[in-house]
């Protein structure tokens, strides 16, 4: 970075980090940046921001940055630097060559939660109606699948329920899963000054997190519970709601299905889902549950934040649906200062699901089985579509290994890193014939591409992100793309070479065309985003400015549904060989596999993963703080340094995934969600033992 003071102009644009999705203004001098400063008219920041949107930036411009398209016969092969008119070339006659000779559905796409909504809507674009399948899917598959599963079907919308204003109006805060000191950092300030301000707050983690015990805050409740059992405490809280006529009956009677309540309040009645009853599993003290269920319905109103914790689990939708029964339940949902409210990992984690990248949904999560849909978007492509969903991220793993699926189209997602199991994903994408990377860096999955396209980052390009709080917002272009062409472009590029022609101009085109599309965004143009700063969906004719806070006087759905949560035990279990449970997460100065954080300054504050356990399975083990631990697990082995820490509870250690050389998910299992397959990264079994050296 230049000189401060040296800005000859700045732009507005939005943070590509987290789920927060701060507004900034980029200051720059030409094309260099001199800083970035948070922007006081920020809907979601107001002004705020934290070390990685504000410096952590020079992965744009580092060195390792990849501007010429590369292909190789074979992964073992050298690259070789090509043109792009070559590489792009290659990469039709590539697809088109396995869809000729292994079928149709033999190929697909991923996108990921760091592309742009236009992005991303061009990606499945591409997938559907370029190559003739519904094989597309996102990075959200890995985290957030099921809370769109779990909302839609209890809520009748795939999203969070509030703006981030809303927190200002909570009596009683329940976070679980989710340690927003370290993973949406400006949300958590606003948090933190509500709870300073007297709300109360419950906390269900395995880990103690700074949010249970911060200058001036300390929890009501730390519902320290084993990990894997989220379920078991959900449900003991209902049955508590339910046994103690905690019940908002009149908002029940009038907002929510009543056979739907009538089964669910039986089911969670029963006493097998007492607190007592479940705290051997949980590991939480029924007095606890008791108490933190009294507070939750009756302190006020009640909110609900939720992260990776909640929905990284073989229960990962139960769980979402749980959360969601306890605030129909108590008739915290509908107004400001309540609600169910995911807080998204990545940047465009919301956005990303809202475009249709998953495979079995078009834009605004609508089936690729309903012909009415369907027909408007073949009359909008031009083309017919099928109508069968496609296959998720694990199902074209397990294809590949079966030989049926052999050309993947990657765009900015790490998969080699980020997915669990690295050793099958890695036989997985050996497999397949053709492998497309387009990403900044050569990642851990370039090293297993055929052909590398040099991707933009957020600065080079123009589009719209999507937050957890379904604010959208433009991300606006400050310097031009390093290697020639934005993303989107270079999906266009790619389908025009297949065949299929997109002829868009700019970024704004491609909203117009998914507003046209999509019931939920037609009030949403470039135009009225610059004009309103930003815009929350549904934005429409019913409301027009947006909808800061969603099923006032009536859920999407209609009425609420209720939904039956059986807590069913992870499959995942410690023996004697591997007697701890692993469970992972985030800090605050890295971000998910750290391809652009690891390469800024704020490697200062942490340049390694570390495995957190506490003192006693330490000491069992004779390990000492800073000693490297061998770590095993079902699936794999790794080497961390030791950080002895009583946050930890005895029996449960616990690490992050922001560098490939520690390979945190080589042991993470395929365990997943039964219903989106979301893996279980939160539950691994593993030993832990100290070695001489990694
Ligand atoms: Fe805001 Fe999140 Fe970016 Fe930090 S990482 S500046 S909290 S959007």
């Amino acid at each position: 970075l230049i000189q401060l003071g040296q800005a000859e102009h700045s732009v507005v644009t939005t943070c590509a980090y987290c789920g927060v999705g701060c507004s900034f203004r980029a200051e720059m001098k030409g094309e260099e940046l001199v800083r970035m400063v948070p922007n006081q008219d920020g809907q979601a920041n107001h002004g705020h921001s934290c070390v990685k949107g504000r410096f952590a930036l020079g992965y744009a411009t580092h060195a390792d940055r990849i501007t010429t398209p590369m292909i190789r016969q074979r992964i073992s092969d050298p690259w070789q630097p090509v043109s792009w008119e070559t590489a792009i070339a290659h990469v039709a006659s590539e697809f088109k060559r396995l869809q000729a000779t292994y079928g149709r559905h033999s190929v697909g796409g991923i996108t990921s939660s760091r592309c742009t909504n236009e992005e991303t809507y061009l990606v499945q674009k591409l997938v559907r109606a370029g190559f003739g399948t519904n094989n597309v899917d996102t990075c959200a598959r890995v985290c957030h699948s099921p809370t769109g599963y779990g909302l839609k079907q209890t809520l009748g919308e795939s999203a969070g329920t509030q703006d981030f204003d809303s927190v200002e109006h909570a009596d009683v805060v329940l976070v679980i899963g989710a340690n927003p000191t370290d993973g949406h950092p400006v949300f958590a300030s606003r948090l933190k000054q509500r709870l300073r301000q007297g709300a109360k707050l419950i906390v269900i983690d395995p880990r103690r997190i700074d949010l249970v015990r911060t200058p001036h805050i300390q929890a009501q409740f730390h519902l320290k519970l084993k990990p894997g059992t989220n379920v078991a405490v959900l449900n003991a809280l209902a049955h508590v709601i339910t046994t103690e006529n905690l019940i908002d009956e009149a908002f029940v009677a009038e907002r929510c299905e009543g056979p739907a309540f009538a089964k669910w309040r039986a089911f969670v009645s029963l006493p097998k889902n007492s607190p007592e009853a479940l705290e051997a599993d949980s590991g939480v003290p029924a007095a606890e549950v008791r108490a933190a269920a009294r507070l939750y319905a009756s302190g006020g109103n009640g909110a609900i934040y939720y992260g990776l914790g909640v929905t990284e689990h073989s229960q990962g939708s139960t769980a979402v649906m749980a959360i969601a029964n306890l605030a129909m339940a108590t008739g915290n949902i509908g107004r400001v200062g309540v609600g169910v409210n995911p807080l998204r990992g990545q940047n465009n984690v919301q956005g990303s699901c809202d475009m249709g990248s998953f495979p079995h949904e078009f834009p605004g999560y609508r089936h690729v089985s309903d012909v009415a849909v369907r027909e408007s978007f073949e009359r909008a492509w031009g083309v017919p579509l099928h109508d069968q969903p496609g296959l998720r991220i694990p199902n074209m793993f397990e294809a590949a290994l079966d030989g049926s699926f052999k050309g993947l189209y990657i765009e900015g997602e790490d998969i080699a890193q980020s997915d669990p199991n690295t050793q099958h994903v890695t036989a997985a994408m050996s497999a397949m014939e053709c492998v497309v990377v387009q990403d900044l860096f050569l990642t851990e999955s370039a090293k297993l591409a055929h052909v590398f396209l040099p991707g933009s980052s957020f600065l080079e390009k123009e589009g719209t992100f999507t937050n957890a709080e379904r604010r959208i917002s433009r991300v606006r272009k400050v310097m031009s793309p390093k290697a020639g062409y934005a993303d989107w472009e270079i999906t266009q590029l790619i389908a025009q070479a297949m065949g299929y022609p997109m002829n868009y101009t700019h970024p704004s085109q491609i909203m117009d065309e998914i507003a046209a599309l999509t019931p939920t965004f037609t009030g949403v143009s470039f135009e009225r985003l610059d004009e309103l700063g930003s815009i929350q969906w549904p934005c429409n004719e019913a409301h027009p400015l947006g909808t800061p806070t969603m099923h006032i006087g009536e859920f999407v759905r209609g009425k609420g549904k209720f939904m039956l949560t059986e807590y069913v035990p992870t499959e995942e279990k410690v023996n004697a060989r591997f007697p701890l449970l692993l469970t992972t997460g985030r800090i605050l100065s890295q971000y998910n596999v750290g391809a652009q954080t690891r390469r800024t300054p704020n490697v200062m504050w942490h340049d390694e993963d570390v495995l957190e356990l506490h003192p006693h399975d330490a000491d069992v083990r004779g390990i000492q703080e800073g000693d490297w631990v061998g770590v095993e697990s079902r699936a794999g082995d790794t080497v961390l340094r030791a950080r002895i820490s009583d946050r930890m509870q005895p029996g449960v250690v616990y690490t992050t995934f922001h560098f490939p050389e520690s390979g945190a998910n080589v042991v993470t299992t395929e365990n997943s969600d039964w219903a989106t397959n979301c893996p279980e990264y939160k539950v691994t079994a593993v030993q832990a033992t100290r070695v001489s050296q990694p």
